[in-house]
């Protein structure tokens, strides 16, 4: 089941319903593959407009791109800066304890992390690190702007993150400065701290660490707060509104991996690397796009193929774009 709404306690900018937000979310969309840089100062008009309308007004946060979920789970509450589509709709999640913030994942563009940076402030309490899920460029492009505005919280991820990041990140900000031009950062931020597997607390919140490998990514941490049960799963469980990426080839395993997410009792509510939280029916949902996926990909001999196929097996979701680029990555050339 999906999580109740009573449990979104507020929008930050606007009393929306997470139905409404996902309506918006959708109007907002646009193939990431084919935004000109021109695009990149685009509002969200539609949430803005939303936000002025009758009974949303008091929390509104003009001229934000972003859109922030809060969620409270007794005394922790989870916010959740969700990125407009120009930012490829990434979450960051920031963990509010009772006297720190932890903040997992750094957004794509650097406009956009500023906004997180902006709205993690007025918590009023100190980060107490930062978390990053995977090496995938959409979670630390904007690292470079948390780390400047909170110069004393560490930059954590799983061993084998930081070697993930320094080596294939040059060539990907390079590659996204040819679309996104000055809103992309102007170095690398690579992990210093590691992450170790298994339970830890920290500021008074329990966190059961895991590490996955071969599944959307080469290698994922997954967060399990046993208390709130909540698992944070970032990009091993898409939305079942939602393409996923399947650029980095690993649909067999994947599945394994999303197998074992879904042997997991009690864990109702699901954080995402995309989107809104889901409940435990979008692993299902996850697991079938895996599976057909790569029985397109099998049967494709070529990205064109591959993503109109997919696109056609999968009308109703969103986030075509993902196809396109994970298409890209598949068959891409060695070069
Ligand atoms: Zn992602």
């Amino acid at each position: 089941m999906l999580p109740s709404n009573s449990r979104f306690q507020r929008w930050s900018q606007a009393a929306l319903s997470r139905s409404q937000f996902l309506r918006l979310a959708a109007g907002a969309l646009l193939p990431f593959a084919a935004l000109p840089s021109s695009a990149a100062a685009i509002k969200n008009p539609k949430l803005a407009q939303n936000s002025g309308a009758p009974g949303t007004k008091g929390a509104a946060a003009p001229g934000r791109m972003g859109a922030i979920l809060v969620s409270q789970f007794g005394p922790v509450k989870i916010h959740s800066y969700l990125s407009p589509a120009e930012g490829l709709h990434v979450n960051t999640q920031m963990v509010e304890g009772p006297n720190a913030v932890v903040i997992f994942d750094g957004q794509l563009l650097l406009p956009h992390a500023d906004e997180v940076a902006s709205y993690v402030q007025t918590l009023g309490k100190p980060i107490d690190r930062i978390i990053l899920s995977h090496a995938h460029t959409d979670h630390w492009g904007g690292l470079q702007v948390l780390t400047e505005r909170f110069p004393d919280a560490r930059v954590f991820g799983l061993d084998g993150i930081a070697d993930q990041v320094r080596a294939g990140g040059p060539a990907r900000l390079d590659g996204l400065r040819r679309t996104y031009g000055d809103k992309v950062a102007t170095k690398v931020t690579v992990p210093t701290e590691r992450i170790t597997e298994g339970p830890q607390r920290i500021d008074g919140v329990t966190y059961d660490f895991k590490r996955f490998v071969d599944g959307e990514s080469d290698l994922q941490l997954a967060a399990l707060l046993p208390d709130q049960k909540v698992l944070m799963a970032f990009d091993l469980v898409f939305s079942p509104n939602q393409h996923a990426f399947t650029g980095a080839n690993h649909f067999d395993h994947w599945v394994v991996v999303l197998e074992s997410l879904k042997a997991l009792q009690g864990y109702d509510t699901i954080i995402i690397g995309h989107d809104t939280p889901v409940g435990r029916s979008a692993i299902d949902s996850t697991i079938t796009y895996v599976k057909r996926a790569k029985e397109i990909h099998a049967a494709s001999a070529d990205a064109k193929t591959y993503s109109e196929k997919l696109k056609a097996a999968f009308p109703d979701l969103q986030q075509a774009g993902f196809v396109n680029l994970s298409a890209s990555y598949l068959y891409a050339t060695p070069h």
